[in-house]
């Protein structure tokens, strides 16, 4: 259980346990997530109030993503 704040967004499928990566911008512009192991497709109705915070966490971690490149 100490792996939970993994910075990767991710789940498990629950119907074959397949760990599914996906992008927060997938999720914004889909409102779903196909897990490639089984291909189970899993509806994601995001509320509008929570698919803003999404894009601004989304900004944020590009900006991080941009200060570490500068940075190397
Ligand atoms: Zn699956």
């Amino acid at each position: 259980m100490k792996n939970q704040n993994n910075q990767k967004s991710g789940m498990n499928c629950p119907r074959c346990s397949f760990k599914i990566k996906f992008q927060i911008q997938d999720l914004l512009a889909k409102n779903s997530i196909n897990c490639p192991g089984c291909l189970l497709k899993m509806d994601m109705n995001v509320p509008n109030e929570i698919k803003s915070h999404l894009q601004e966490i989304q900004m944020a971690q590009d900006m991080v993503t941009k200060a570490r490149n500068v940075n190397m």
